[in-house]
């Protein structure tokens, strides 16, 4: 018998049928024998049409209030879903987050949850009982209800697992999986068995959108088993796991992009101490977050600078920096939004040369130039030209054989 957390998503409740469906998957595993406990999400589509609800009456719309309108549709899935398991003979409990005490801090709409209360649900479970419990809210000190954040169901599951102890917390998704690229671009993609956390970390950041990135932190931090499966096929899905020592790793996971970058050069401005603070400082202060940061070797005392904002920052960057460069110096400043971002991803690389070689030799090979540059010790990043994106990501799939069963990094003597 196991404990297990199981989070449906909005797409999976989205309908009575749905939800119905749902219900029968989990009387199915309570009938196995396992003690279950459920997050769900609220319908697809209602929460964004109760922030347009709240943006009909006030143009930014209080803080506080609006997490009161947001967690409602939470409140209207468990409901439904309790009843469904109701009159499936299956006897079930639901609660919103403040009815089992998910305490967090106060930050109205990115809220962390600092405590949970388990005692209810295992009450409940000790009674035979399903226990489903709103996702993406909870409550702070004073009471008020707050929400976690968009996506944030994934959390709230996770950190119910982490709180129980449970023996694995399955979110259900629309995918069966995680997958070595997007299969839109890459039709041969491949859904991976198991991927480490630290990979699903960078592939999360870096745009894959198939788990809350804080879940997957949160996991991370308690080493939650973590599992993401189809709400539709049946299926094995991908497992999260926790890197152990000796184990063999593959190579490259995942390749990963990200159109949502725009690049900004600052070029012949004199090389001295304080450049890169006086560039960068007022587009900190102005709360636009930086990626890539590129300075090139000075020459004749003037160097360049480059590095790649958000593309919905791009335009203020630009000016800010424009400004900026006068009094710098700087011969000129110069943008391009027309890029993306393409990541190879996998801890294999730690213990394994030519990674990256391979791939410069790939994309040059398909007469893709790069732009930028950036590594970490599980990660190269590149920026191309955005026309080249859907070649750049196909040339490298099959250059690292992500879609046959995965090569192991072998041990090297380093
Ligand atoms: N309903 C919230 C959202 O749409 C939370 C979630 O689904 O995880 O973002
Ligand atoms: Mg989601």
């Amino acid at each position: 018998m196991a404990l297990v957390v199981k989070k449906f998503g909005g797409t999976s409740v989205g309908s009575t049928e749905r939800i119905g469906a749902v219900a029968d998957k989990l009387k199915a595993s309570r009938d196995a024998g396992d003690d279950i406990v459920v997050v769900v999400s609220a319908m697809s589509g209602e929460t964004n049409r109760l922030t347009a609800l709240a943006e009909g009456v006030h143009p930014s719309p209080p803080a506080r209030e609006l997490d009161v309108l947001l967690s409602t549709g939470e409140q209207v899935t468990i409901a439904l879903l309790t009843m469904a398991l109701e009159a499936r003979g299956c006897p079930a409990r639901c609660y919103t987050g403040a009815q089992v005490c998910i305490l967090t801090d106060s930050a109205f709409s990115k809220a962390r949850i600092q405590e949970i209360d388990d005692e209810t649900i295992r009450n409940d479970l000790g009674l035979g009982r399903v226990v489903v419990v709103a996702g993406f809210q909870g409550v702070d000190e004073t009471g008020a209800i707050t929400t976690l954040g968009r996506g944030g169901s994934d959390t709230t599951a996770v950190a119910l697992a982490a709180a129980l102890g449970a023996d694995e917390c399955q979110i259900y998704t629309d995918v069966d999986g995680v997958y070595t690229t997007d299969p839109r671009v890459v039709p041969e993609a491949r859904r991976l068995d198991r991927i480490t956390v630290d990979e699903m970390l960078e592939l999360a950041s870096l745009g894959s959108k198939v788990l809350q990135i804080r879940a997957v932190e949160f996991a991370g931090k308690y080493k939650v088993p973590l599992r993401v499966l189809s709400s539709f096929e049946e299926g094995p899905g991908t497992l999260i796991t926790y890197e152990e020592e000796g184990m063999e790793e593959p190579l490259i996971s995942g390749i990963a992009f990200n159109r949502d970058e725009a690049k900004v050069a600052v070029l012949g401005v004199s090389d001295k101490p304080g450049i890169a603070g006086s560039i960068l400082g007022p587009v900190a202060d102005a709360n636009i977050e930086v990626d890539m940061i590129i300075q090139n070797i000075g020459h004749h005392g003037l160097t360049d600078f480059t590095f790649t904002v958000h593309k919905r920052d791009y335009e203020t960057t630009l000016d800010l920096v424009r400004r900026n460069a006068e009094r710098l110096g700087a011969r000129e400043v110069a943008g391009d939004d027309k890029i993306v971002k393409i990541s190879l991803v996998g801890v294999g690389m730690r213990s394994h040369a030519g990674v990256a070689s391979t791939m410069f030799k790939t994309l040059s090979d398909e007469g893709i130039n790069i732009q930028m540059i950036s590594t970490s010790e599980i990660k190269i990043s590149v920026v191309v030209d955005e026309k080249y994106l859907e070649l750049g990501v196909r040339a490298l799939h099959k250059a690292f054989e992500l879609a046959e069963a995965q090569p192991v990094a072998e041990e090297e003597c380093r």
